[in-house]
């Protein structure tokens, strides 16, 4: 962005450029109007028009390495991989990972994560907490976004259970079992009744 002082005259009279901004708005407005109009009836179905993506519904190709929702990966025994040594809070530069440590029954582990939750309406998707993490206990290789519905902050806290599950949908039925089952979840949650808040 520049500043105020490196404006020319023109962009400084301000009115110009929101005369031109609405000229691309409108440009492309009608260009996608008259296109989906001409495609309805069959016509200029060569020419593509701008399509919105109707997610969740309907799903986008996402690279390889593409940061996703986290996961809490596992041991051969289904366990917890983290060691609550708390180097992802550390490094979270939103401060969105709370972790509760506790005392491993096994004499080998020191410890593990009693509680490990991400607010994900702070997370900023980083990817540091999984950079930081010394044992490959928290991993953003799920291919999908956090849920995006609720109605209190809690809907949007993640637990460890959430992202332990993940691991083991994703080692049970791959990589689009994630995003099938949150457009479940969606569309049950569209088709419940509300409920009044308290
Ligand atoms: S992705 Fe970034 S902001 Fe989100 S929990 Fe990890 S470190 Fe924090
Ligand atoms: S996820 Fe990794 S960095 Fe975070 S507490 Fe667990 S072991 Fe430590």
């Amino acid at each position: 962005m520049k500043r105020r002082e490196e404006l020319s005259f023109r962009e400084r009279m301000y009115l110009p450029e929101v005369i031109k901004g609405l000229a691309v708005t409108n440009y492309r407005f009608f260009r996608n109007l008259i296109l989906h109009g001409l495609h309805a009836i069959g016509l200029a179905k060569q020419t593509r028009a701008a399509v919105t993506t109707q997610y969740p519904e309907e799903l986008k190709y996402y690279p390889d390495n593409y940061r996703g929702s986290h996961r809490l990966t596992l041991k051969e025994d289904g366990a917890v991989r983290c060691t609550a040594c708390f180097l992802c809070a550390t490094a979270c530069p939103a401060n969105c990972i709370y972790i509760e440590a506790g005392e491993h029954p096994d004499p080998q582990v020191e410890k593990f994560p009693l509680r490990y939750e991400i607010d994900t309406l702070r997370c900023i998707y980083c990817g540091l907490c999984v950079e930081a993490c010394p044992c490959d206990a928290i991993r953003m290789d799920t291919y999908t976004h956090p849920k995006i519905w609720g109605y209190s902050r809690i809907d949007f806290v993640e637990t460890k259970e959430v992202l332990m599950k993940r691991s083991k949908v994703l080692a049970a039925r791959g990589r689009n079992a994630l995003i099938e089952d949150m457009v479940a979840d969606y569309k049950a949650a569209e088709n419940a009744p509300l409920e009044p808040l308290d």
